[in-house]
């Protein structure tokens, strides 16, 4: 049934395995309009429920097969935290992956739910996607359920991120036209500036092609949009296809420092900003003049002393 995937190169986390728990189909209280999946009726419960045994067998024998993974990561054609023995298969994942981290990618819808929340926290990385602060955005977006409510989600997530002790990420996808306004990107400023706890805020938009005729947005773009958060947690731009076509430019000494002033910069971001004469003016400045920050997986390079 191909319940246990992979393992992929992942640059970030290194060999990962990928647990589908809707193997058989999309089961998602969501039918956001940028989905990879086929458009599909919204649900809030799984109706194809595979048994926790059956998962965590497979997984064991690819466990055994490939001895060097480092990230065994739960996800679904849908929303895994609608699988209804989440509890029991994070505590048997917990039993058998040896050293390996556990990664689960939610779309957030249930994380208002207290005994969610207890799940989640089992986990080493939890990753949230929040596209929208606002209801009319969710609905126009990720066209949710009905039940669910925006401001559940904030709620769900402050409380989240309050108790979680381990790495917590959140997700925002942009999509032209529709949540890449001023006035968007100002609400969801506002409501990051409230959190602490999270790790990092990576930013990204449509690379694969959509379930609806919607666009994405560039990477200058998204540079544009990450100078807009004031917020104290790293924003991190993931999304590198439409990076490729961007030509590096040349940064003095007080260019390169005034970028950083105005947002930590990640190693990728360098490398496809910088041309190699400001990369190597960069490299020079770290350590006198910046400085490395680690955030879970990932290095930010900062002013020193924070000015
Ligand atoms: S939450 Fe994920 S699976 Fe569900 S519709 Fe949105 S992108 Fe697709």
């Amino acid at each position: 049934m191909g319940i246990v995937f992979g393992p992929i190169n992942s640059r970030r986390f290194g060999k990962s395995l990928g647990i589908d728990l809707s193997p058989m189909g999309k089961q998602c209280n969501f039918d956001c309009l940028y989905c990879e999946l086929e458009p599909s009726k919204v649900i809030s419960r799984y109706s194809d429920i595979i048994a926790v045994d059956t998962i965590l067998e497979e997984l064991t024998r690819v466990l055994k097969e490939h001895r060097d993974i480092s990230v065994v990561t739960v996800t679904a054609n849908g929303e895994p935290t609608l699988y209804p023995h989440l509890g029991e298969l994070i505590d048997g994942i917990n039993r058998v992956k040896g050293r390996s981290r556990s990664l689960i990618l939610s779309n957030s819808s249930t994380i208002s739910d207290r005994n969610i929340q207890d799940i989640l926290a089992r986990f080493d990385t939890v990753k949230l996607s929040l596209d929208c602060a606002t209801a009319r955005c969710l609905k126009r977006l990720d066209r949710a359920e009905n039940s669910i409510d925006i401001e559940d989600i904030k709620r769900g997530i402050v409380e989240f991120s309050e108790k979680f002790k381990n790495e917590l990420i959140l997700e925002i996808l942009f999509v032209k036209g529709i949540n890449d306004s001023d006035i968007e990107i100002s609400k969801l400023n506002s409501f990051l500036e409230t959190l602490d706890g999270v790790t990092r805020v990576d930013i990204g938009s449509i690379d694969r092609p959509p379930a609806y005729g919607v666009e994405g947005i560039d990477y200058q773009s998204l540079r544009e949009i990450s100078l807009k958060f004031g917020s104290k947690v790293p924003i991190n731009i993931t999304s590198r296809v439409y990076s490729r076509n961007m030509d590096s430019s040349n940064y003095s000494r007080e260019d390169i420092l005034d970028t950083i002033r105005k947002r930590p910069l990640t190693q990728e971001d360098i490398d496809i900003l910088f041309n190699e004469t400001s990369k190597a003016i960069f490299q020079d400045m770290v350590g006198s003049y910046i400085d490395r920050v680690s955030r879970g997986s990932y290095t930010f390079f900062t002013i020193k002393g924070g000015k």
